[in-house]
């Protein structure tokens, strides 16, 4: 007996619907994270010392607009037990899926330039052996965290950089600003330029935006068209000189973001388990 043509085509549709469900299933891991369509941005924010002002009103922030960022610890200027407090208080501030809203990370021992050299251009081995190892062993002291993120003082590093840190395997994330640093090893992939695997144990990620000064958050807003399309912008600030303008610029650019979903923040070190699919961090 002929099967009817009505029946057919209702094993046609089912068939379809299945195969949407089933892909729209296997999605659901990155929706439970973060549903990014598209742009992440990462929020670079260098030189913390002692907590200001000035710092205390951007982390507020951060959380209040419910964003993240990272921002650089420079261990050997934290020397205050209030700063201290206040960052592992920060530290301990959760997004839903348990990663810290602000992440802190090694932003090298003293930030020194001595007669020109930079903490991590071309001083020896040891120097910037013993320098790494310092901040990483301060963030463990005093804030009992491991920083999986590193950033040179002024971007400035050398091949001995790239040697130093193979030993240290918990620092997952370099963060360069390329057209300074060139010596960079192939093994430490670019998302822009590389698939990341699960497998690869560090990642770069390459500078898109440098502000020392102030913030101009219209620079960025009107690239968006062109930053949509890469996999992550990483834009570098210092909050420690912004002025009410400057607060309320990088609050325009949140909601230029957040308000219609064009783009989603990470800390450095989410996306790098966001790129390894590992949602759920251990530490
Ligand atoms: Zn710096």
């Amino acid at each position: 007996m002929a099967i009817p043509r009505f029946t057919l085509k209702k094993i046609f549709f089912t068939a379809i619907e299945v195969i949407l469900l089933l892909v729209l299933f296997s999605c659901g891991d990155n929706i439970s994270l973060n549903s990014p369509n598209g742009l992440v941005v990462i929020i670079k924010a260098d030189d913390l010392g002692d907590t200001t002002p000035n710092w205390n009103r951007f982390m507020k922030m951060v959380v209040d607009k419910q964003i993240n960022a990272g921002v650089g610890i420079i261990a050997k200027k934290v020397t205050k037990s209030g700063s201290i407090t206040e960052i592992q208080r920060v530290s301990n501030i959760l997004q839903d899926n348990k990663f810290p809203v602000i992440e802190f990370w090694n932003h090298g021992y003293d930030h020194s330039k001595i007669n020109g050299v930079e903490e991590f251009m071309r001083t020896a081995d040891n120097f910037q052996f013993e320098h790494i190892q310092l901040a990483q062993n301060f963030f463990v002291q005093n804030f009992h965290f491991t920083a999986h993120t590193f950033s040179a003082p002024f971007n400035k590093t050398s091949k001995e950089t790239l040697s130093v840190l193979s030993h240290f395997p918990e620092i997952n994330v370099w963060m360069c600003y390329q057209k300074l640093e060139t010596e960079y090893s192939k093994d430490w992939k670019d998302p822009n330029q590389k698939v990341i695997h699960l497998y690869d144990k560090h990642i770069i990620l390459n500078v898109d935006y440098l502000y020392v000064h102030d913030f101009p958050a219209d620079k960025i807003i009107d690239n968006y068209n062109e930053d949509k399309n890469k996999p992550y912008i990483l834009i570098q600030i210092h909050p420690a000189g912004w002025t009410d303008e400057d607060f309320n610029e990088f609050e325009q650019l949140i909601h230029f973001y957040k308000d219609s979903n064009r783009a989603m923040f990470m800390t450095p070190y989410q996306y790098y388990q966001y790129l390894h699919k590992n949602l759920t961090p251990n530490d």
